[in-house]
């Protein structure tokens, strides 16, 4: 078994920086604008917001972005 070349034709992983503790965080495939990605490190969720370079910031949470403010959220 020949396992020689193996490393030669693997990409790079594509390391971003997490914009809370600024850890390196690693994405194993190619990212794509608005991928969440959890930091290894602090744990926190995570978006892409650039491709070139790699850049993180933290992701919010969108669910109910429209049409909740009809919630009766202001009563507690
Ligand atoms: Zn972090």
């Amino acid at each position: 078994m020949t396992m020689g070349t193996m490393t030669t034709s693997k990409k790079k992983p594509v390391l971003g920086a997490c914009p809370e503790c600024d850890a390196n965080v690693a994405f194993t495939k190619t990212p794509f604008l608005g991928q969440k990605k959890n930091c290894p490190e602090c744990l926190s969720e995570l978006e892409v917001i650039g491709l070139s370079p790699i850049e993180l910031d933290w992701a919010y949470d969108y669910s109910g972005f429209d049409g909740e403010d009809d919630y009766d959220a202001e009563d507690y």
